[in-house]
């Protein structure tokens, strides 16, 4: 069975640990969204030694020897970052090959300029400003909606490679200038894009009929989400949103694969709620609580070393994802990091404006001014760090668990405790009853 592993939240749930946990069960591993602006931080332990892995563009099944990772169509791709990654893997013994990683020739580019006009663009929004990781992945899909991106393909074909990016090159000088930056050096894009032509092109493929075929062959394929359903262009907190469908209808248009081959759905969830960025969080915590969370739970950006806004878990978010992404199941993260909490709030529905409600609105400034419902519930106070059975766990977290799961609306299959792999409660009659049998 297939599977697709979605970001419940605003991100940064841990969906690289359970990719990672998972992968072993696939044969492939593919992206379909976003650019180097995810990061993915993956803790393994070989032969005694821990080693930290945090992946932006390459999918975390890369660590696994024998998968093939795909980046699919609907990835945008920054070849410099993408060969400073695949440098960093090869540094720690891991083999990246023309077998083991295949591009799609129709993703989209990012060049360096797309860079410039991020900062430009955002620092004309002054207040407004998205609070982007200013890598360049807006502007770059903004020049695929215009048509008039360049793409992977476009590197297998040296000859008229300088010629786009020539063209595309001016075009971005003038918008940077009139927006007051500088033009871009023409003779260096080109240099690099002949660079990076030579060094990516074996890896370019037609990652559609690849993972199609492969389908048919009775290969099994596992899609990596990237940033989370809050963040989604058209489901998420709008405009503080990410530039791609980061929910699961991304996975058909940006693998290039039926909505039947996406198998099962799963989300990941972490057990309180953060956010990198600007836009409306209801649950935020300003306060000694939410800088405990963030410590706690080390929520610093992986890509971008930015603090995490952290908050209680709201339940109006994970009902809203499961309904959006049509979950079958969810991945909770991070329980771990509540151990010391005297208690805890789950927020159940928003006070906007006076009015109840138990959905989430589609204007950011309503989401704005949603004031949490909570309940409160008791603290467990106990190290639950790397505990692998529910019945393990701490009274006092089971029943918040519990809570977490019948207001979430989708049965809980995997627990995490812990960054590592077996620091996991895998609840294997969730997995079976989703038809999926799963022994890890
Ligand atoms: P992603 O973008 O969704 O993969 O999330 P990140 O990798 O940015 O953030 C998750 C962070 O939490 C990483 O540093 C993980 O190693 C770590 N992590 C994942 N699961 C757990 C957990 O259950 N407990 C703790 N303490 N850390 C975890």
């Amino acid at each position: 069975m297939n599977l697709a592993i979605i970001g419940a939240q605003w991100g940064d749930e841990g969906k690289g640990k359970i990719v990672d946990l998972l992968a072993p069960h696939f044969d492939i591993v593919a992206r379909y969204q976003g650019g180097h602006n995810a990061g993915h931080t993956v803790i393994i332990r070989r032969d005694g030694v821990e080693q930290k892995f945090v992946l932006h563009l390459i999918p975390s099944g890369i660590t696994h020897p024998g998968k093939v990772c795909v980046i699919g169509n609907g990835v945008v791709v920054s070849p410099e970052a993408l060969l400073v990654e695949m440098d960093e893997l090869r540094a720690k013994g891991v083999e990246v090959n023309e077998r083991n990683l295949l591009i799609s020739n129709r993703a989209h580019l990012i060049l360096p300029y797309h860079a410039a006009l991020d900062r430009q663009i955002e620092a004309h929004r002054g207040g407004n400003a998205v609070g982007t990781t200013m890598r360049g992945i807006g502007p770059a899909y903004e020049d695929k909606m215009a048509r008039r991106g360049l793409r992977v393909g476009d590197l297998t074909d040296p000859a008229t490679l300088a010629e786009k990016l020539s063209t595309t090159g001016k075009q971005a000088s003038r918008l940077l200038t009139s927006l007051g930056g500088e033009p871009i050096d023409e003779a260096k894009l080109i240099d690099d894009g002949l660079r990076w032509a030579d060094k990516l092109a074996p890896h370019v493929a037609e990652t559609a009929y690849f993972l199609n075929n492969a389908a048919r062959e009775g290969k099994t394929l596992l899609f990596e989400g990237a940033q989370a359903t809050m963040l989604d262009i058209d489901h998420g907190t709008y405009p503080f949103v990410t530039s791609s469908n980061s929910s699961v209808g991304g996975a058909c248009t940006g693998a290039g694969i039926p909505p039947r081959l996406v198998g099962l759905t799963i989300g990941v969830i972490k057990a309180y709620t953060t956010r990198v960025g600007g836009g409306p969080f209801p649950t935020e915590l300003d306060d000694d609580m939410g800088e405990l969370i963030r410590a706690r739970g080390g929520e610093y950006g992986a890509s971008t070393g930015r603090p995490r806004r952290t908050g209680w878990f709201d339940a109006v978010i994970a009902r809203y994802a499961v309904m959006i992404n049509g979950l079958d199941a969810l991945a909770l993260t991070k329980l771990d990091v509540l151990d010391e909490l005297d208690e805890l709030k789950i927020c159940v529905g928003y006070r906007i404006d006076g009015r109840e409600t138990g959905e989430v609105p589609y204007d950011a400034g309503l989401m704005a001014r949603a004031e949490p419902v909570y309940e409160t519930w008791p603290g467990w106070k106990e190290r639950t760090v790397g505990i692998s059975r529910l019945e393990d766990l701490p009274a006092r977290a089971q029943q918040y668990i519990r809570r977490l799961e019948e207001l979430s609306g989708a049965p809980f299959g995997f627990i995490s405790t812990g960054a590592e792999r077996n620091e996991t409660i895998i609840a294997a009659d969730v997995l079976n009853r989703c038809g999926w049998e799963l022994s890890v």
